[in-house]
């Protein structure tokens, strides 16, 4: 027994020990040259969840000596889907997520996530914030959000109001706006906005809430109308500056702002997380990359929450702040 245990303990120590430079040597060449780094998109190509981690890879692969970074589209289940692959993948540093609010409402939005927002990611840091617009088919016949209102109340259930997904933001914005005005309408999940943006496009969804990052170049071009913007003041953009708030439409204290942050798989070593985390900083004072956020609507995050601890700190606290509200409204689902 004694000598069974001497030899256990010496195989698992010699392993630990060739883990333990295995992990060092892995994060002392990270990114090594020959390997690419997948960022997983948990919404569709094309929407606004996929448009930030595109622009943030380019603006990140720079810093990180070049290495190529790929997009990794893996959509549905309103975020969980790529939240669950990234929080089981190899936490190497080659795997990384972009995920948005969701991280902080799919704990009470969706009672079933197979994963723990909490303790199964390290936390790389916040990207930026953006307001969301309440936005509906070319062909809506109401001009304003008094003749919107009164549209929905003739039509109540028989209108389609699209969404990411059960746990998205679109999903939270559009159960707050029924909420508020007390109203069950027709939900209708896509993989994302991006293809729920098309159908409304297209007249086949009557309305949907989604981020400016989305929606802006589409209300420029008058494919869609815009009743409101989730946010407490007005917007500056030029496009968006004369849009009224939904709250100051009468939809009292009507607030939602979607934040995007970037994750790793729990465990990934943790000289690896601070190269990944200087490279999100250096990406976040991109000139190119503000502007191109800047121009859509989204403020890019310049302050401490660009740090690892003080993000999760954020996301526990948006926790906090969002599931008695979810509760009271008392629109979660199963
Ligand atoms: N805007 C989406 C949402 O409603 C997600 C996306 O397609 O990026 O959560």
């Amino acid at each position: 027994m004694k000598s069974f245990f001497n030899t256990s303990t010496a195989i698992a120590s010699a392993a630990l020990a060739v883990c333990g430079v295995f992990v060092s040597a892995q994060a002392a060449d990270f990114p090594a040259k020959d390997k690419v780094i997948t960022i997983v998109v948990p919404f569709a190509a094309g929407g606004p969840t996929d448009r930030v981690a595109r622009d943030l890879a380019e603006a990140m692969r720079k810093p990180l000596g070049g290495i190529s970074i790929v997009i990794d589209s893996a959509a549905g289940a309103g975020g969980s889907i790529g939240a669950n692959k990234t929080a089981k993948a190899a936490p190497d540093g080659y795997t990384l997520l972009v995920h948005h609010i969701g991280m902080s409402t799919m704990p009470t939005l969706v009672r079933n996530i197979p994963f723990k927002v909490e303790s199964d990611f390290e936390y790389l840091g916040m990207i930026n914030e953006v307001p969301m617009t309440l936005i509906a088919k070319p062909g809506m016949p109401a001009n304003n959000y008094k003749e919107l209102s009164a549209w929905i109340n003739d039509n109540k259930s028989k209108v389609n109001l699209g969404n990411a997904g059960v746990g998205s933001a679109s999903h939270l914005c559009g159960l707050l706006f029924q909420n508020a005005i007390q109203v069950d309408m027709t939900t209708v999940p896509y993989k994302g906005t991006a293809p729920a943006m098309t159908d409304l496009i297209g007249g086949q969804i009557d309305l949907m809430c989604d981020q400016t990052t989305n929606t802006t170049s589409q209300i420029e071009a008058k494919k869609v109308k815009v009743y409101g913007v989730t946010t407490a003041k007005p917007l500056t953009t030029a496009v968006l500056k004369d849009v009224p708030t939904l709250a100051a439409s009468g939809l009292k204290n009507f607030e939602v702002t979607v934040w995007h942050g970037m994750y790793a798989p729990k465990g990934t070593p943790a000289d690896v997380l601070a190269k990944l985390n200087g490279a999100l900083k250096i990406a976040l004072k991109d000139p190119d990359f503000i502007k191109k956020q800047e121009g859509l609507g989204a403020v890019v995050v310049n302050d401490k929450r660009i740090e690892p601890a003080e993000h999760k700190k954020f996301v526990l606290a948006e926790i906090a702040k969002w599931s008695p509200i979810i509760k009271a409204a008392g629109v979660y689902a199963d």
